[in-house]
């Protein structure tokens, strides 16, 4: 029989502590642990003690570390010595990780919805059913609609199991939030500027930094563990750190320079430190004479753009302007305006991190130590594979011209081609979701709420119920990091980087 629950009594589920499982009966008992009460101090440590390598996926940074478990049950996590990403030290979230095992709200069976979407009626069903039942709905869709009209939303490792069910339906319509709404419009910036991204963990020295500029980057406030480990460490050892933040926050509690700026108009503020390294000829000649292009155009490009004219827009005073593009210069080439991880804040944003991009080759700290480190390249052999089908169209033909830099599909861009309007043809009948709780992703709700109605199937894919579970057509239960195996972790340090003498640059393009 279907169990009812709204929508709010679907996401009690998740925060719900022993005295609720109580009340909600039946239903809430198939959803929790065959341990709910049992916690990983309670167990006989005098048990059969093993070690396995892993890697922590509470978030992306994926630090390695060693799980502990006694006579087969996971005890303790904890980080890996060798790994730069946390030299042994895990943060309180991926300490605590141990506990999405245990947590006695778990997804532990596969749901399939039995009333329509925004009542919370679902019934459990096994594997098979909800197998059958999602390869049904694509078969129609590619039917009717082409098998290009199914999209997938997806963050963490799991993920690219469902990226090649996709693509070898015929789809590339793999869209991870965390580009749109997140790093890509630094990817696409220093793309631009550099001709390659930053990528994750960003390859910035600065352990070695003499000088660390954050602008809207508020390292330690942020959980980036190996990051915030150098950081403490440049500070331990002198580096001098210029903050741009409307807020006094933690780094600027470090800082020899607070910079607190007027909200939006970052820009102004990069655009005039271009403009005193260039008037007052405190950039690397050298280097920008070998490695870069378009250095004329640049100057007269920010000709006009003076400490003086920045500062109605900026409130930063001349003179700190000034002074902070000397501080930049004085310790460069181990300078590092650092590129930020959440930049999407004002529609300028792959402009505005383009010009911090540029800031850097101006001083020289691109392949430089204590700036940009260019990382070792190791070849891997690649998954054996059949070949994809070529699909015949992609989220791009919903907007024409409208994204010509974004270098993956965006998340929103979907949702927003999922709604049918007079203007566009809705291209999208299928979602699903890894991993990402849409609702409280993707900008505006009510917009990602109407494109779901609109869709004939979705699928959520996730360790413990959401709201994204609660607008899922079918939903299936994954595994923690700590039950799965995952691909190998390739990732770039500065323990792998090419010294600067050996690099083959490609020039810069800084006009
Ligand atoms: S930063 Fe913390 S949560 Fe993220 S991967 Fe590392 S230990 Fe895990």
């Amino acid at each position: 029989m279907a169990k009812k629950l709204n929508r709010r009594d679907f996401i009690k589920i998740s925060g719900a502590g022993a005295g609720t499982l109580a009340v909600g009966g039946k239903f809430y008992s198939s959803y929790a642990s065959d341990k709910s009460t049992f916690y990983p101090s309670d167990i006989n440590k005098e048990g059969k003690i093993e070690k396995t390598p892993t890697y922590c996926e509470i978030c992306f940074w994926k630090c390695a570390g060693w799980t502990y478990t006694v006579d087969g049950e996971p005890w303790k996590v904890v980080g890996n010595a060798n790994d730069p990403h946390c030299s042994g030290r895990f943060c309180p979230r991926g300490t605590g990780g141990i506990g999405a095992y245990y947590d006695s709200d778990r997804l532990k069976t596969p749901l399939i919805r039995t009333e329509k979407r925004g009542k919370q009626v679902f019934r459990e069903a096994t594997w098979e059913e909800a197998f059958d039942y999602i390869a049904e709905k694509m078969k129609e869709i590619e039917k009717e609609h082409g098998p290009e009209c199914i999209a997938l939303f997806t963050h963490g490792s799991g993920g690219s199991y469902f990226k090649n069910l996709l693509r070898a339906f015929g789809s590339n319509n793999v869209a991870a939030p965390s580009y749109a709404q997140c790093r890509g419009p630094r990817e696409e910036a220093y793309v631009i500027t550099y001709g390659e991204g930053i990528g994750s963990p960003e390859r910035t020295d600065l352990e070695n930094a003499k000088c660390i500029v954050l602008i809207g980057s508020h390292l330690g406030e942020n959980m980036h563990n190996g990051q915030v480990q150098e950081f403490t460490e440049a500070i331990a050892n002198g580096a001098s750190v210029i903050t741009v933040d409307p807020r006094f926050s933690t780094a600027a509690s470090k800082s020899k320079y607070w910079l607190p700026i007027k909200p939006a108009t970052d820009t102004a503020l990069l655009l005039a430190w271009i403009n005193v390294l260039i008037e007052e000829k405190l950039y690397d000649k050298d280097y920008v004479a070998k490695n870069t292009i378009g250095f004329e155009q640049l100057k007269q490009h920010v000709k006009d753009f003076t400490p003086e004219w920045a500062y109605p827009i900026t409130t930063i005073k001349p003179h700190i302007i000034r002074e902070t593009a000397r501080e930049m210069a004085k310790n460069a080439p181990s300078t590092i305006i650092h590129p930020g991880r959440h930049v999407t804040w004002y529609g300028d944003d792959t402009q505005r991190v383009r010009a911090g991009a540029i800031l850097n080759a101006l001083l020289g700290s691109w392949g430089r130590r204590g700036g940009f480190y260019i990382p070792e390249k190791a070849k891997l052999p690649k998954m054996k594979i059949p070949k994809y089908p070529t699909p015949k169209r992609d989220w791009r033909d919903a907007f024409p011209d409208k994204y010509p830099m974004a270098g993956l599909a965006l998340a929103s861009g979907i949702c927003d081609a999922t709604i049918p309007t007079p203007d566009k043809d809705c291209s999208f009948k299928g979602w699903f979701a890894y991993g990402t709780n849409l609702p409280l992703t993707i900008p505006q709700p009510q917009k990602t709420i109407e494109a779901i109605q609109n869709l004939d199937l979705m699928v959520a894919i996730d360790i413990l119920p959401a709201e994204v579970t609660g607008w899922a057509d079918v939903v299936l239960p994954e595994c923690t990091y700590l039950e799965r195996y995952d691909d190998l972790r390739v990732s770039p340090s500065n323990v792998t980087c090419r010294p600067y003498d050996s690099i083959d640059f490609k020039p810069s393009r800084i006009g």
